[in-house]
């Protein structure tokens, strides 16, 4: 069996996160439903993953599917294939579970759908705090963070980080926390470089992590009417040629040197997302493909534009009602719990 060797970035707490994880968001489907049908080829492809040397696993409640990362993982461990240490595990705790106290409850209900004893970190997905009904609870986020140094203390996860939070944002936790968040996952690719974000990140020591790292690249992902480049575009083609790899190889290389998450539930390219180690991408390629940020967002989340604490500018085109899915959702289905 094919093997991958994924180099580590030292976080800010000494811990050691893998440069290249596997990303376990499904997508959704054209109801704005989680792709929850496509359970079945997830565990086969984080098995896989697993098996190859995947150690970094990025999930969240809001994924659903973190009985099944659970499932997968414990596993592996019984087998022997890995151990529990050289695993790197990342949750998110969703935005109705942004009071100081229901912090912990959300953790504690992680550890229990994922059937573990602790997480590497857990993250604050977005900063902005949603009832189960959809109404801006405008909780701070300040809030939250001290909920999250209190799961810290009580060793229910090694690290904590955040998600989705802009320059202002994290300037504004750092001069009231005591925990320095260990990272802040928020998107880059190709489109959308966030440079000035990137940069205030390891400034301060914090890791960025890529999410979305392909943008509107590949089929599925964005409006028919998203910018280039496209699998097939020329310049990227005839870049990933030059160096003998796939263009979603370049794409995830050229991140210069950033923590990403890749998702896929194809088999193929689990070991393709992983093979990007053994090249450099030359001065002159960097600077062709620096061309193609232009700050387009693949994920908006623009349902939230007028919620207090929404990290971003806000979007043009029309407003969508926030979907049902991010809402409360039955408790049992996928091993919830209350
Ligand atoms: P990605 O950029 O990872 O794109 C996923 C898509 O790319 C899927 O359609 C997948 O298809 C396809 N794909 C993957 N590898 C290849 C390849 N080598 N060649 C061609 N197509 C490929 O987007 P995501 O939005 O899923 O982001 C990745 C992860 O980041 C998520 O899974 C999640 O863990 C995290 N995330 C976090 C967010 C946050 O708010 N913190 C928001 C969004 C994502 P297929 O699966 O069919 O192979």
């Amino acid at each position: 069996m094919a093997k991958v060797s994924i180099p580590t970035v030292t976080l800010n707490n000494g811990g050691k996160l893998p440069v290249l994880g596997y990303g376990t968001w499904l997508g959704f489907d054209e109801k704005l439903d989680p792709r929850i049908f496509d359970v079945p080829k997830l565990i086969e492809t984080l098995s896989y993953a697993i098996d190859i040397g995947y150690r970094h696993i990025d999930t969240a409640h809001f994924y659903r599917v973190e009985p099944e990362v659970g499932q997968v993982v414990n596993e592996k461990i019984k087998l022997g294939i890995v151990k529990r240490d050289e695993l790197f595990i990342t949750t998110k705790v969703w935005q109705n579970y942004h009071r100081e106290a229901d912090v912990e409850v959300s953790v504690r209900a992680s550890l229990k759908r994922l059937n573990l004893d602790y997480l590497d970190q857990v993250l604050i997905h977005w900063p902005v705090s949603v009832s189960e009904n959809g109404v801006d609870e405008k909780i701070d986020y300040l809030e939250t963070w001290r909920g999250f140094e209190s799961v810290l203390a009580k060793g229910l996860t090694k690290s904590i980080g955040v998600s989705n939070f802009n320059v202002d944002q994290l300037r504004r936790l750092l001069a009231n926390c005591k925990v320095i968040p260990a990272t802040n996952q928020i998107e880059v690719n190709l489109n959308l470089g966030q440079n000035e974000l990137v940069e205030y990140c390891q400034s301060h020591n914090i890791v960025v992590v890529a999410y979305s790292p392909f943008g509107t690249m590949v089929p599925g992902q964005g409006p028919p009417d998203s910018p280039e480049p496209k699998l097939n575009n020329p310049t990227l083609v005839a870049i990933a040629k030059k160096y003998g790899k796939t263009v979603t190889q370049i794409t995830l290389r050229y991140l210069r040197g950033l923590v990403s998450i890749p998702k896929t539930v194809t088999k193929a390219r689990v070991l393709e997302n992983a093979t990007i180690f053994d090249f450099i991408i030359d001065d002159d390629d960097v600077k062709t493909l620096a061309q193609f940020n232009n700050g387009y967002r693949t994920v908006t989340s623009n349902f939230y534009q007028d919620y207090e604490n929404y990290p971003f500018e806000k979007p043009s085109g029309e407003k969508q009602q926030l979907p049902s899915s991010f809402l409360k959702w039955k408790n049992g289905v996928n091993g919830d719990i209350e």
